[in-house]
């Protein structure tokens, strides 16, 4: 049994302009100990897929259709007698089994409190721990993820932290009870490349000592590269392509996958090839596209592209992609 279910998601925003269609059938597995990474563009829909999952929509979300399981338990809202219940056991998941890493770590720490206090909170309110066996555990906590002087540090306040001490601070106050899932959603975009480079090394050394799945929400497809074990690329709000790391790495089928592999930048090769970014924007999912999501953008468009959504072709266990290219009936419809 997987960790997580996600089962033909649909989550819809109410705006001025009408209903945006952020998320359009995506479903999903993730097994403990897992670390699996969710790529896509701004508004391809990876956070709002995982803020569905944890309850954390925005006030005008909703989910309007498809399961979620989390650790057996079926956790979809509407399987809930009411709002109060459902909004209640989330909060309690959220607080015991699961975690998240936000992008920006002053949005998530409270500035007038001390880090210390920060972390004993979660443990004093989801555990039977003493103040000082929570405090005890703090201390343990700052140490895992790197932090010197751990016990001046701890009387200290945010602001006394670096951008990167604060982000690990997060990360150390996420995994205060062993959480099953840790959902990391752009952790290292707010952080320098030098800084960026030392919490992903923090993550990847989680992953080998925790046995907690971690989902890694990025928009670049290098963050994932050395830390996942599998990939799903997202766009227009659908999962088009999804393997392994290898598999999305060496053998991509998704031109919007190779596209993306393109705009990987190596610091290690000085050859100076230039980057290519995918030339024009994502589709409007207030009206989404009734073909492929990519069409609009795709340099291997065929006529059949634009009228019909592409069905999904499995190449493995493990990769997945939905795109004309790889179905036999598209041959000869270019
Ligand atoms: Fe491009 Fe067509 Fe494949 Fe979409 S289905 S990615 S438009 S080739």
């Amino acid at each position: 049994m997987a960790l997580v279910e996600i089962r033909d998601l649909y989550t819809e925003f109410k705006t001025d302009q009408g209903i945006v269609k952020a998320v359009r059938g995506v479903s999903l597995d993730v097994d403990q100990g897992e670390a699996l990474g969710i790529v896509g563009e701004s508004g391809s829909g990876k956070s709002q897929t995982m803020y569905s999952l944890i309850g954390l929509l925005a006030d005008n979300g909703y989910v309007a259709g498809g399961t979620f399981k989390f650790d057996g338990e079926d956790i979809t809202p509407s399987s809930f007698p009411n709002e109060k219940a459902y909004v209640e056991a989330m909060r309690k998941l959220r607080g015991d089994k699961m975690a998240m890493i936000f992008q920006d770590p002053m949005t998530f720490l409270n500035p007038v409190l001390k880090i210390g206090t920060q972390l004993v909170e979660p443990l004093l309110n989801h555990t039977d721990m003493t103040k000082a066996q929570a405090r005890e555990r703090a201390l343990e906590l700052m140490r895992l993820v790197g932090i010197p002087e751990a016990e001046k540090r701890i009387e200290q306040y945010p602001f006394e932290f670096s951008g990167g001490m604060r982000q690990r601070i997060v990360i150390a106050i996420a995994l205060a009870n062993n959480p099953k899932l840790v959902i990391a959603d752009e952790p290292t975009t707010a952080l320098d490349v030098t800084i960026q480079a030392q919490v992903l090394e923090l993550i990847d050394e989680l992953k080998k000592n925790t046995n907690s799945a971690i989902i890694m929400i990025t928009h670049d497809l290098g963050v994932v590269a050395k830390l996942c074990d599998r990939i799903a690329i997202m766009y227009g709000g659908e999962i088009v392509e999804i393997g392994t790391d290898k598999e999305i790495f060496y053998e991509p089928k998704h031109p919007y996958t190779m596209g993306l592999i393109s705009c990987i930048s190596n610091p290690e090769d000085d050859s100076k090839e230039d980057l290519k970014p995918i030339p024009g924007s994502p589709p409007d999912l207030l009206d989404p596209p009734k073909g492929c999501p990519f069409v609009e953008r795709c340099e291997k468009a065929m006529r059949v592209c634009k009228d019909f959504p592409p069905e999904v072709t499995t190449f493995s266990k493990t990769h997945q992609c939905a795109c004309w290219l790889t179905d036999e009936r598209a041959k000869n419809n270019e």
